[in-house]
């Protein structure tokens, strides 16, 4: 499932794509547009415009985001599409949108911190612009915001 998200959902718009989806958001762009970019792509539109909403009523492929924080806008649109199985954190550059690659330890100590060098779990590179992503040093600030994300997941009851 792909998105694009409107000019009110910036903060939504990089935190999904933290978690891993593809978004496309732009900071100035007309309704139409946003609508146009949806059906020829097959996005799910995301939307604080009750009024694109209205206007979109017989499509099936938009979504109120009804919160002001991002954290509860980011639960809602896992838990109403049903996509918390498909989180995959680090994967996806958030400034290009594009699909990351993995990076060998060696090659990414030459383009980190030290201490980043020696501590994360692994490595990835955008191929767009070349930033580099690392996950598991259990140290950053945004290694806790997606932690604190995926603890909000709802538990099913158990089977037995
Ligand atoms: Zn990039």
């Amino acid at each position: 499932m792909t998105f694009v998200a409107d000019c009110m959902l910036g903060r939504l718009a990089k935190w999904l794509k933290i978690l891993g989806f593809d978004v496309l958001y732009f900071s100035k762009a007309e309704d139409p547009d946003l609508v146009a970019i949806a059906r020829r792509e097959g996005r799910v539109l995301l939307t604080r415009d009750t009024g694109l909403i209205e206007k979109e009523a017989k499509r099936p492929n938009r979504l109120f985001v009804r919160g002001d924080d991002w954290e509860d806008q980011v639960v809602q649109v896992l838990d109403d599409l049903g996509l918390w199985d498909e989180v995959r954190p680090n994967t996806r550059c958030i400034a290009c949108n594009l699909p990351l690659k993995a990076l060998s330890r060696e090659r990414a100590r030459n383009l980190v911190t030290p201490y980043v060098g020696e501590h994360a779990a692994s490595f990835a590179i955008c191929p767009g612009c070349e930033r580099v992503f690392w996950q598991g040093t259990h140290h950053g600030d945004m290694e806790k915001k997606i932690a604190r994300l995926l603890a909000r997941r709802p538990v099913l009851p158990s089977g037995d």
